[in-house]
């Protein structure tokens, strides 16, 4: 079966912001294709920042070659399957890449069947690597204990706002820090953190002196730059640093400067973790076992930024970077199966 593939391209390493011009769309029939492979359509593709990070060197992961398929989270439909493991109509997931069919390999990829009660954008709204990085982040990396003050940063995204949240359930008290009014809104109002604080607006270390008079045990941390500096004023002895991500410096074109008082590090004999959510795979069984009735209880919300249409992924990538976003940003690519 051949079917017309629509596709960006990673054509050129992005100087700063990335920009439409280096990507390619590229349209071609699907390959056929061979045993133990598997065709899928796209539904849903993640937009991560770190998809930034592929674009420009090797990371965690080896840089995305220029020429190749933009590399991408997906769920789909297997439409084709000559792998025993998976047959036509299973949802799956795995980095099907920005394009509307992926032929290839099987493996990495794997089922996401639909759970009673939740939309497949579960996957990635609470579950998946959002969930499971809130997840394992706060209770493996920060271990938090009730009545503990957590700090969230980029708190109304996709990682943040769930971290957030499962803070509440573990008892603690819970500020996040994020970059609009309608932001904190949702977080506090809605997500039941405790305060928030607008980082665009208010002095961030001032703002941390009244919504944390007691210091800070847990930074969950996305962001770094001086919204990590003005937490490591305010850090507890024996703190916690759960170190997601750093989103501040993806875009950056000279090395970063900050935090400047990372010595008190050392004075508060605090815990300065880095992860990555593909560490835990082993244990993404563990994370869904909390993670779905806590969706099913209403303890635990999420919420879907949805772009229309794969054309539009080089654009709305750079919303993760403009703070556009609310929740987790996802692009529909094509129609859920009846
Ligand atoms: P989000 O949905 O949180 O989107 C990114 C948000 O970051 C924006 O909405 C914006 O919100 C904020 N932001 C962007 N630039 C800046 C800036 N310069 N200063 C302050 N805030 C900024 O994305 P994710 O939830 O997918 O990712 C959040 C973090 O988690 C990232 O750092 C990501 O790399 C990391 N991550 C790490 C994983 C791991 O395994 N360690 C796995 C998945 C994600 P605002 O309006 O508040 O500025």
């Amino acid at each position: 079966m051949q079917t017309n593939n629509g596709q960006w391209r990673l054509i050129a390493r992005p100087q700063g912001r990335a920009k439409e011009s280096d990507f390619e769309w590229r349209e071609a029939p699907t390959p056929a294709i061979r045993d133990g492979e598997i065709l899928v359509r796209i539904i849903y593709l993640s937009l991560d920042p770190t998809n930034r990070g592929w674009m420009g060197m090797d990371t965690y992961m080896p840089a995305v070659p220029l020429g190749a398929v933009m590399r991408g989270i997906t769920l789909g439909v297997v439409e084709e399957s000559k792998n025993r493991d998976f047959a036509p109509g299973d949802i799956v997931q795995g980095l099907g890449g920005w394009q509307e069919y992926y032929a290839g390999d099987a493996s990495g990829w794997t089922k996401a069947p639909r759970i009673p009660g939740l939309p497949l954008t579960a996957y990635f709204g609470a579950m998946g690597h959002i969930g499971y990085t809130a997840y394992f982040g706060l209770m493996d990396v920060a271990r938090p204990k009730p009545g503990e003050t957590l700090v969230v940063t980029a708190a109304a995204g996709a990682v943040g706002s769930l971290a957030g949240q499962m803070g509440k359930i573990a008892g603690c008290r819970v500020v996040g820090i994020a970059g609009s009014d309608e932001k904190c809104a949702w977080i506090t109002q809605e997500l039941g953190f405790d305060s928030a604080v607008n980082y665009k607006k208010q002095d961030v270390r001032e703002a941390l002196k009244s919504a944390c008079p007691d210091g800070i045990d847990i930074d969950f941390e996305n962001v770094g730059g001086p919204i990590l500096e003005a937490i490591l004023d305010r850090l507890n002895l024996y703190g916690r640093v759960a170190l997601c991500g750093l989103i501040s410096q993806y875009n950056a074109e000279a090395p970063p400067t900050g935090p400047a008082n990372f010595i008190n590090i050392l004075i508060k004999r605090a815990r300065v973790q880095g992860f990555l959510v593909l560490d835990y795979a082993s244990r993404f069984g563990e994370a869904a076992s909390a993670i779905v009735p806590w969706l099913k209880e209403g303890k635990l919300k999420y919420r879907i930024d949805m772009v229309e249409g794969l054309r539009a992924a080089p654009a709305a990538l750079n919303r993760l970077f403009d703070g556009a976003n609310i929740g987790k940003l996802l692009v529909r690519v094509s129609d859920e199966p009846a």
